[in-house]
């Protein structure tokens, strides 16, 4: 029989999860020598001592619950057994009260990027064609299979073209002080340092969303010689001039003709690995997600930050239970101060359609061992690793400081990605404990798999297998440096992500709180 393995995360626990495989059965004993009541599945809570009705179950030592009734050692502690706190007020919270002590610095660590005349990096060479609106969307896709099969193979320096698809430009309420969120989302993704400065527009013409209004003048980095702005490019479908279908297809072949040319000149250089952007989320996680995969990224997320790059991590309903932890690591009161500023926004958001950051759990996060928001969100919050927190952006902002920033985002792991590609991301993290197979076509995807079950399933979709931890193979530590060395490779182009070489994309998801009309 296998011996059995169980993780506490802290002493003052009094749950662990069981880590084998398949879970364990009715009668097996820890090896604290604790006998299991009934069987427990992987990845779900046993009780490690008496747990009275009422009384708090800890884990990470944080009540994520309290005992509807009587819990006997040796029990599974499933979210049925559980009363879930109420959420922490944002009254009266430790304000930078960590000290903010800077971590020391790491030196030495490189990559070969894309340098921009604006200073920013790309990992990738990648023509984006920008759309206005959705209706356009038929045309320059059909568009861009022509260039792909006609014009790419010219370029051999241009690893792809992009149309940045989207649902929105149109039928919204485009004046309402929130619709400010989507219009600077798809500015500032239209600017990734992947694209090179190369914006070219395709637009329908009536739409509310105009290419003024997306892109206004100054806003797209200064490229020609003369040292002076670019007029925007723009195909205009219903300009008087196109006849026919083809000539509209045939006009944005012409102008992605223009911007091919000058990517493809660009050319790869050393850099410092400060030039990092990452983005770290995670999705479809279960009980292992807080206890391998994302304190291997947190400890990662601390080299990026002593090696002066830039760290995001988001997904506000996620990390709303931890508020105290994140307020008091603000490197400044007025951090701490936008960290609220932005909790309150969302909880206020919730609150207008009557939920709160409960609804945040999927049915997968329980069958994975996680009973509630609070227990994933201590899980989750591990990501941001221990850095003091240096900046705080709102959901669609460009990124302005170095270090580690709360980037403000739902937990959608197509509206997180895609907020965070608005911020400048040159380079993306997502972790996994259920699986899935999420990618992106405008940033390399680093996917971390939580357990070895499911590396071992998705040998060909997972690029980490952070499951050796929970098996003792492996330390947090190694995983962490791991991850950091595949990093500064997959930044460079010298390997490619699964996401990458299966060319699995999901959509860019606008976050759009305004309303619709
Ligand atoms: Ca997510």
């Amino acid at each position: 029989m296998q011996k059995s393995l169980h993780i506490t995360m802290h002493p003052g626990d009094n749950v662990a999860i069981v880590a084998n495989d398949g879970g364990l059965p009715e009668g097996a004993a820890l090896s604290t020598g604790l006998r299991l009541r009934e069987a427990v599945p992987q990845g779900h809570k046993v009780a490690l001592v008496d747990l009275p009705a009422g009384s708090p179950v800890v884990r990470y030592n944080v009540p994520i619950g309290h005992a509807l009734k009587d819990i006997p050692a040796g029990s599974w502690v499933h979210e049925r057994l559980l009363k879930m706190p109420d959420a922490r007020g944002l009254e009266n919270l430790p304000i930078a009260t960590a000290g903010g002590k800077a971590l020391p610095p790491l030196e030495g660590y490189t990559f070969e990027g894309y340098r921009n005349a604006n200073g920013s990096v790309g990992t990738r060479n990648i023509l984006a064609i920008t759309q206005t609106v959705q209706c356009v969307a038929g045309v320059t896709e059909f568009a861009v299979q022509r260039i792909k099969s006609e014009l790419l193979p010219r370029y051999p320096n241009v690893d792809d073209v992009v149309a940045l698809e989207h649902s929105y430009g149109c039928g919204v309420a485009i004046d309402a002080p929130d619709a400010v969120v989507p219009i600077r989302t798809l500015r500032n993704i239209s600017l990734n340092p992947n694209f090179g400065g190369e914006v070219m527009v395709v637009s329908l013409g009536c739409e509310k969303l105009q290419p003024e209004r997306l892109l206004p003048p100054g806003t797209i980095p200064i490229t020609d010689l003369r040292g002076e702005p670019e007029a925007l490019d723009v195909v205009c479908l219903q300009d008087d001039a196109h006849v026919g279908f083809m000539s509209m297809v045939e006009s944005i072949v012409r102008q992605a003709d223009q911007h091919l040319k000058r990517l493809d000149a660009r050319r790869r250089e050393t850099v410092p690995a400060s030039e990092l952007v990452v983005g770290v989320q995670c999705g479809g996680s279960d009980a292992f997600s807080g206890v391998t995969a994302n304190p291997a990224v947190g400890f990662c997320s601390d080299l990026l930050v002593r090696a002066g790059a830039s760290v995001m991590f988001s997904e506000t309903t996620e990390v709303r239970d931890g508020v105290a932890q994140l307020t008091a690591r603000a490197a400044t009161p007025e951090v701490a101060e936008a960290i609220i500023r932005e909790m309150a926004w969302y909880d206020a958001y919730l609150q207008r359609g009557s939920v709160d950051r409960s609804a945040n759990t999927s049915p997968g996060n329980k069958k994975g061992g996680l009973s509630n928001i609070v227990e994933k969100a201590m899980g989750s919050i591990v990501k941001s690793g221990s850095a003091p927190i240096s900046g705080v952006l709102a959901p669609g902002e460009k990124l302005k400081t170095r270090g580690l920033t709360y980037a403000a985002t739902p937990a959608s792991d197509f509206i997180c990605g895609t907020l965070q590609l608005a911020a400048g991301m040159n380079l993306h993290v997502f972790t996994t404990g259920r699986g899935t197979p999420y990618g992106l076509a405008e940033v390399p995807v680093i996917k971390v798999a939580t357990r070895s079950d499911l590396a071992r399933r998705w040998h060909d979709l997972m690029d980490v297998n952070a499951g050796t931890i929970a098996e003792g193979t492996a330390t947090i530590e190694e995983v962490g440096w791991q991850l950091f060395r595949l990093m500064l490779d997959v930044a460079s182009g010298k390997k490619k992500t699964w996401a990458e070489h299966w060319k699995l994309h999901n959509a860019l998801v606008l976050f759009n709180p305004a309303p619709v009309t």
